[in-house]
């Protein structure tokens, strides 16, 4: 079953079809409704998708995960295959998953568009540059940057407290010699030196904002509502005083329209948009989103890291915002990553263990307990890999079905769509009983501490969540200014229910100390960050730089 050849050979061995060809034939759209970059990838246009408005919905499914490990768990390489294997049972289906950020393709190596015969392509494209989106965020945060220091160097008739500016700059690199600078060094006329520091891209607010933004004057609402600092007073200083967000809108509005690709095996599928999901809330656009149910009747997407953090943020603030329901979800989980829970090393993951699998099970459990508290009925798909024994899939099926869930093992890796039919079929029957109810897990009317609370204690389990009196001032104070009803975004370890990363399986009697909380009033959310939270990324040693090369006819080779 081992496939022999790497995610890039197998992506490049793949004769793409023509991306009009995919959009007219699959969905129905004329190309004068695309905005063509290149053969290959598209834009569908902003007038086109306005037109859509009175469509009926398709079915939402969502993709989440256990707990992810070193072992790797296969959230984007089952949303690819489960979209294929939908249409490989004769059902109208497309995918929307996050824009890979670039940095981190040249650091640890792992792709974002998939894996083996469930993949995205070109995939070079949609690693590297794609269609340009996160350069455009980019500029326009950066804008923003220049327009602070800008005011700041003709006078600040705004008061900004140099030392309480907010807004950082950002770049889509991993450069840890850029988290934190002193900029405007060099004499009077560079301005008054400060402290600063750079972000990498996909942890900008404005990728936040891009990502849920319903259309162009939303979007430019919310970058006008960005705080950019405080005075001297502490009063914030928002985006709009400056005058930015018309111009940083601008250089948005391309980027705003959907990004139109295929699978290997020519299912449309959307790419847009990738915000962090520690301090964001780690989904594709709801722009995206939302057009694919118009689109399609079955849509595939995923949320980042595993369900505690990525199907709690994508229901409580993507879904809660832009009004999407999701008809099922569906938990990936390996037998292999299942084992890492119960307590195997790394390098014994190719033996069989039924105890350390069952002990592991306990991380998979609790998940789909939290998924029913959303009202959502779930499938678990197992992600084969070739070492799992015929033992341990009978025990993760038995131990499932006693807990009132299907779960089907899932071969879409070395297999492509009819690799995981089994998934789609118990997916379409799970949809057909009609069984979804969403219910949020807390009402936007709760204090916003309670919020984080209520997150710790019902889907991490924690005992309690606690918090210093100056952090839970600050809330106070984000209430009084009128910020009590937005939801709450938890930046914490994903590899742990816990705010403990070596803690697998469910862990029990521990507390989440809040260490700090943010106001994105853009993107609209507090964050609650619990924990080291890295928002710009390093290189490892031996970065996969080092591997990645194009040869004289332009091709790439070593991008995984
Ligand atoms: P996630 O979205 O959960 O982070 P991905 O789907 O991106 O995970 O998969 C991570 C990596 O694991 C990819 O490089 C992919 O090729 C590999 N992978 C996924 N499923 C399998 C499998 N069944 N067998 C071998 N490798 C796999
Ligand atoms: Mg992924």
């Amino acid at each position: 079953h081992q496939s022999p050849k790497s995610d890039i050979e197998i992506a490049q061995a793949a004769k793409p079809r023509r991306i009009a060809d995919v959009a007219k034939e699959r969905l129905g759209i004329a190309i004068d409704n695309l905005e063509p970059y290149g053969h290959y990838k598209a834009k569908v246009s902003m007038e086109y998708i306005k037109s859509l408005a009175n469509k009926p919905n398709g079915k939402l499914i969502l993709v989440t995960a256990i707990n992810p490990t070193p072992a790797g768990e296969g959230k984007t390489t089952t949303t690819v295959g489960l979209t294929d294997a939908l249409n490989h049972i004769g059902k109208k289906a497309m995918c929307a998953l996050r824009e890979p950020s670039l940095g981190p393709c040249f650091g640890v190596k792992g792709g974002a568009a998939g894996g083996g015969y469930a993949q995205v392509i070109p995939m070079e494209d949609i690693n590297l540059h794609f269609t340009g989106d996160f350069h455009a965020i980019t500029s326009a945060h950066n804008l923003l940057s220049a327009l602070i220091d800008n005011h700041i160097y003709w006078g600040n008739s705004l008061g900004i407290d140099t030392r309480r500016v907010a807004w950082r700059r950002v770049l889509d690199m991993n450069d840890r010699a850029l988290r934190e600078i002193v900029c405007s060094l060099g004499g009077v006329a560079n301005g008054y030196p400060r402290e600063a520091g750079f972000d990498i891209t996909v942890a900008s607010e404005v990728m936040a904002i891009f990502c849920l933004a319903k259309d162009l004057e939303d979007l430019k609402t919310r970058l006008g509502n960005i705080i950019v600092g405080y005075t001297r007073e502490r009063k914030p200083v928002r985006a709009k005083e400056l005058n930015a967000h018309g111009a940083m809108a601008a250089l948005l509005k391309d980027a705003i329209a959907p990004n139109m690709v295929q699978t290997l095996e020519g299912t449309p599928a959307f790419i847009h948009g990738g915000p962090f999901a520690n301090i964001a809330h780690g989904c594709n656009s709801v722009s995206a989103t939302a057009t694919a149910l118009k689109l399609a009747d079955y849509v595939v997407t995923e949320a980042g890291f595993g369900a505690d953090l990525g199907a709690e943020k994508f229901i409580d603030i993507k879904c809660r915002k832009a009004g999407l329901k999701p008809d099922c979800v569906v938990i990936v989980a390996t037998i292999r990553a299942l084992k890492m829970h119960g307590g195997v090393k790394k390098e014994d993951l190719k033996k069989e263990d039924l105890k350390a699998l069952e002990a592991g099970m306990s991380n998979l459990q609790r998940h789909i307990e939290n998924l029913k508290k959303f009202g959502l009925p779930a499938v678990v798909s197992i992600n084969r890999f070739s070492a799992d024994t015929d033992n341990e899939i009978k025990l993760v099926k038995e131990k499932c079905k006693a807990l009132g869930v299907e779960a089907l093992m899932a071969d879409h890796w070395a297999m492509g769509g009819e690799g995981a039919a089994d998934v789609a079929k118990a997916v379409v029957k799970t949809i057909d009983e009609g069984k979804a109810n969403l219910k949020f897990l807390y009402p936007d009317e709760m204090p916003l501490f309670e919020k984080i609370r209520t997150i710790c204690k019902e889907i991490y389990r924690a005992d309690d969540a606690t918090a210093d009196k100056s952090v839970k001032d600050q809330l106070k104070t984000w209430e009084e200014m009128g910020f009590g009803k937005l939801p709450v975004c938890i930046a914490k370890t994903q590899y742990s229910f816990s705010t403990n990363p070596d803690a697998k399986g469910a862990p029990t009697g521990f507390n989440i100390p809040v260490r700090e909380v943010r106001l994105s009033a853009g993107a609209e959310f507090i964050v609650a960050v619990c924990g080291e939270i890295m928002t710009m990324p390093g290189l490892p040693k031996t970065p996969s730089a080092d591997t990645i090369d194009v040869g004289a006819d332009g091709r790439i080779v070593g991008l995984f």
